[in-house]
């Protein structure tokens, strides 16, 4: 039986890492070698454990975040509105690229070859195919977001947002260096008003940028996990975080579930039975996940409604116990989540 994986980021290289040791022969395809693609390069600690469950290898760890700052910008100055510190960590910071190709380096056979419409891949014999193209795939707002690292380093993760624009921007602690970045809806090229923040807060950061880049993520995504026959998994399947755009916890989740699933229909598919049960028990092990996405989904549009003009007395309000459950990842019900929000 050959499967096809179209992606070989985070979700893709999973998947194909959990098949192939399995023993069934996967086909993954990318557009690059390496992984290449930008990030934050931060999850809350509890995918650590995730990943470890599942014997996955372990990223590198570069740095454990416990303390955060939320600035305003408000044109002639950024001013602090909130700080949050916890006593213990509440998000690592990662080498996301080394981690993948190392993922991807136990993969069966990856080629490099783009992928444009994945369900013509069952044209080549394929019995399965998997988008797992991330936010080239998915369906939803795309948000255009720039990143580099930069010196000098803090010890505390940044976010800086503006009234009126949808987005923020970011410098999270990643080793001796700061990884910073920034994206807002509508904006084309939103570097040179990132570093123009961030040099605010940080200092002088033109001579340090390095390993710059470009690239898109979803917000207010759709949630789909099946198109034309091909199965969708991580960002691609909608599986994104829209309150800061958390996204590798949930591929690395969806992966997993998908794997528990082809792992016990696949000897039935061997004999000749279908992938369609397969599906079903994908789609109901991502119960609470897509909860979480969508709870995520009506809060962001609850703060494009509100927040689109007065972010900064959202930012305000925010209570702290709303803030630990937002990044540690755990706002799955926008009751509770309002609840807390003005606790
Ligand atoms: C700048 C930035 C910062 C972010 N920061 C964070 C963060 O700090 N923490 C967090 O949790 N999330 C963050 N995210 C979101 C996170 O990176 C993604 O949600 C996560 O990587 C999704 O994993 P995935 O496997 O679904 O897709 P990806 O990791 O995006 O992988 C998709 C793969 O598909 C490949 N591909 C694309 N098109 C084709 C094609 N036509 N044919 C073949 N292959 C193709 C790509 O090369 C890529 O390797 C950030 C996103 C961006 C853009």
């Amino acid at each position: 039986m050959k499967i096809a994986v179209v992606g070989a980021g985070v979700a893709g290289s999973t998947l194909c890492f959990l098949l192939g040791r399995y023993g069934y022969r996967v086909d993954i395809y990318d557009i690059t070698d390496r992984y290449t693609k930008p990030c934050g390069e931060v999850f809350p600690t509890k995918t650590m454990d995730i990943i470890s469950k599942s014997k996955l290898p372990r990223p590198e760890l570069v740095g454990r975040i416990n303390s955060f700052q939320f600035y305003i910008d408000r044109g002639s100055r950024i001013e602090l509105v909130k700080s949050f510190y916890s006593k213990k960590t509440v998000w690592y910071s990662i080498n996301k690229s080394a981690w993948i190709d190392s993922l991807r380096e136990e993969c069966y056979m990856l080629q490099t070859k783009p992928i444009g419409n994945p369900s013509k891949l069952y044209n080549n014999g394929y019995s399965l195919v998997i988008d797992a193209r991330g936010p080239f795939s998915s369906i939803g707002t795309k948000i255009v977001v720039w990143r580099a690292y930069v010196k000098p380093f803090i010890d505390s993760a940044i976010f800086v947002f503006k009234n009126k624009m949808l987005g923020f921007i970011w410098a999270f602690p990643h080793g001796d260096v700061m990884n910073i970045g920034g994206g807002f809806v509508g904006i084309n090229d939103p570097k040179k008003y990132t570093v123009s923040v961030l040099e605010k807060i940080l200092g002088e950061l033109n001579m340090s940028i390095r390993d710059e880049k470009y690239s898109i993520i979803t917000v207010s995504p759709k949630i789909e996990l099946l198109r034309n026959r091909v199965v969708n998994v991580g960002e691609a399947a909608g599986l994104i975080m829209s309150l800061g755009g958390e996204g590798i916890r949930p591929a690395v989740l969806s992966a997993i579930s998908l794997y528990d699933s082809l792992e016990e229909a696949l000897p039935v598919v061997d004999r000749g039975g279908s992938f369609e049960e397969a599906f079903w028990s994908y789609a109901r092990s991502l119960g609470s996940l897509i909860r979480e996405v969508k709870t995520h989904n009506t809060l962001y549009r609850l703060a494009s409604l509100w927040g689109g003009k007065f972010i900064e007395k959202l930012l305000r309000r925010m209570s702290s116990s709303f803030i630990e459950e937002w990044l540690e990842g755990n706002l799955s019900s926008v009751v509770k989540s309002l609840k807390l929000f003005f606790k």
